[in-house]
């Protein structure tokens, strides 16, 4: 199961999962610019629904926030 990370809404660039392990979370951010979407927390272990989450948030541009 995969879904596509719509352009960065700031730049237009590419958008990037990445998981903070120290935070439990995982998030979606711009390469190019850092914006960043709502970080998603996750409980034990990371899970797909988790990763989908951060997904959504990011192209539905909920609580993107700017990089500077
Ligand atoms: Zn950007």
């Amino acid at each position: 199961m995969r879904k596509t990370l719509n352009p960065c809404p700031s730049c237009g660039g590419e958008g990037r999962l990445a998981i903070i392990n120290s935070e439990k979370a995982v998030v979606v951010s711009c390469h190019d610019c850092g914006v960043m979407a709502r970080a998603i927390e996750y409980k034990d272990h990371l899970s797909t629904e988790d990763i989908l989450a951060a997904i959504d948030a990011w192209n539905d541009r909920i609580g993107i926030k700017e990089g500077r």
